[in-house]
C-alpha cells in the first residue's frame, strides 16, 4: 500500500502525541504548584490533541482519500465515478487533486480516440479486403477458363479478356482511391489557396470525364454568369471533387441523359452545383452517401467501375476547405450535389 492513506493517520497520531506530551509536561510542572492545576493542564493537553486530530482529518485525511479514489478511477478507467474537484484553488493539495483529475480527463479522451481509431482501422481493412476479393477472383476465374481451353474458342475468348481488363481497371481505381483517402484521412494533404475562374475548374473536370461521357452519349453543359468573381481554394483537389461528382452524374444516368455544371453568386460566395436527370437516390440513403464504401446499388456501382469511395473523398476535400456537400435527389428524376467556394482567400489554408 502507498503512504497516502497512512499520512493523515501519522499526522493525527503525531498530534495526539504532541498534545499528550505537552499536557503531561505542563501538568508535571504545574503539579508542583497544585493538584487542581494538574487537572487543568491535562485537560488542555487532551484538548490540543483532539484539535490537532480533527484539523488533520478535515484538512488532510479527507482530501488524501479523495486523491486516492481519483487515482483509483484513473487506474480502473472509471472516470465519471467521482464528482470533479472545484478547481485549482487553495493549497498545494487542492492543486494536486485538480491536476490528477485533469490528467484522468485527458487520459479518458486519448483512450476514447485510440478505441475509435482501432475500430476504424479494423472496419477499413475489412472493407478493403472485401473490395479486393471480387475483382481478384474474377481475374483468376477468367484466366483459368481461358487456359483450360476457352482461349481457342472464338465465341468467348475476346469477351473473357475484356472482363479481365474490366476487373483489372477496377483494381486500379480502387488502389488510386485508397491511396487518396488514406492521405486525406491521415492529414497528409496540404491544401493550397489559389484564385481561379470557375470555368477553368469546370473545363478541367469535363475534360477528365470525356471518355465516359462519350460512351454514355452525354455532353455535360456549363452555366456560369460572365461577371462571376474568381474563387479561392486548392484547384487540383477541387478538380477532383468536380470530377467525382460529374463522373457520378454520368454513371448513374441513362444513355443520352443531361448533366449540368452550374455556378451562381450568393452574397460573398459562389455556389457550385452538379445536376443530373439520372436514376436519383431515395431519401433514406442520403444521410449515409458520403460514408466510405457506401453504395445505394452495389452491383450497378461495381459494373460502372465505382469504388464507393468517391463521395467520401469529396466530403474530406470540401471539409479541408471548411465547406460541406449538400445533396437533393428524387428517385427516377435526378440529383443535385452542391457546395460553396469563397470569393476571398481563406486564412485557414496555405497562401498560393
Ligand atoms: P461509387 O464509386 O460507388 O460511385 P461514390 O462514393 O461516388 O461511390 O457514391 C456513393 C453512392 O452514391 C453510389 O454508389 C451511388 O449509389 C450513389 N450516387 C452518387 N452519385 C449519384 C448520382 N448522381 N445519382 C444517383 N446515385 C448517386
Amino acid at each position: 500500500m502507498s503512504f497516502v492513506p497512512r499520512l493523515p493517520v501519522f499526522v493525527s497520531r503525531l498530534g495526539l502525541k504532541i498534545g499528550g506530551t505537552a499536557g503531561t509536561v505542563a501538568g508535571l510542572g504545574m503539579g508542583l504548584v497544585s493538584s487542581v492545576s494538574v487537572g487543568i493542564a491535562a485537560l488542555l493537553g487532551l484538548g490540543t490533541a483532539v484539535f490537532v486530530y480533527a484539523a488533520s482529518h478535515f484538512w488532510l485525511h479527507r482530501r488524501l482519500r479523495h486523491l486516492q479514489s481519483v487515482l483509483h478511477q484513473v487506474r480502473t478507467h472509471e472516470f465519471d465515478a467521482q464528482p470533479p474537484p472545484s478547481g485549482p484553488h487553495g493549497d498545494e493539495l487542492s492543486t494536486l487533486l485538480w491536476e490528477v483529475h485533469r490528467t484522468g480527463q485527458s487520459l479518458q479522451t486519448e483512450i476514447q480516440e485510440l478505441k475509435e481509431m482501432e475500430s476504424y482501422r479494423r472496419e477499413f481493412i475489412g472493407n478493403v479486403s472485401h473490395e479486393l476479393k471480387t475483382p481478384i477472383f474474377s481475374v483468376q476465374g477468367f484466366a483459368e477458363t481461358l487456359l483450360d481451353g476457352a482461349l481457342n474458342d472464338e465465341s468467348v475468348n475476346r469477351t473473357f479478356l475484356e472482363k479481365i481488363l474490366h476487373h483489372a481497371n477496377r483494381l486500379d481505381n480502387l488502389a488510386h482511391d485508397l491511396s487518396t483517402i488514406t492521405k486525406i484521412e491521415t492529414d497528409e494533404l496540404d491544401m493550397s489557396n489559389e484564385a481561379f475562374k470557375v470555368t477553368e475548374l469546370f473545363d478541367a473536370a469535363i475534360e477528365s470525364v470525356e471518355v465516359r461521357a462519350e460512351e454514355k452519349g452525354i455532353t455535360p453543359q456549363q452555366t456560369v454568369p460572365p461577371d462571376l468573381p474568381r474563387v479561392y481554394g486548392d484547384f487540383d483537389r477541387l478538380r477532383r471533387v468536380l470530377v467525382n461528382l460529374v463522373d457520378n452524374a454520368i454513371k448513374y444516368n441513362e444513355e443520352g441523359g443531361t448533366v449540368q455544371l452550374e455556378a451562381a453568386l450568393q452574397a460573398d460566395e459562389v455556389e457550385i452545383r452538379v445536376v443530373d436527370d439520372g436514376i436519383g437516390i431515395s431519401p433514406d440513403h442520403l444521410p449515409r452517401l458520403t460514408e466510405r464504401f457506401y453504395r445505394v446499388d452495389k452491383s450497378r456501382s461495381r459494373n460502372q467501375g465505382g469504388t464507393g469511395l468517391g463521395l467520401a473523398i469529396v466530403k474530406h476535400i470540401l471539409g479541408a476547405h471548411d465547406r460541406e456537400l449538400h445533396v437533393e435527389s428524387v428517385p427516377e428524376e435526378g440529383s443535385a450535389f452542391r457546395f460553396t467556394l469563397p470569393t476571398s482567400p481563406q486564412p485557414s489554408l496555405q497562401p498560393a
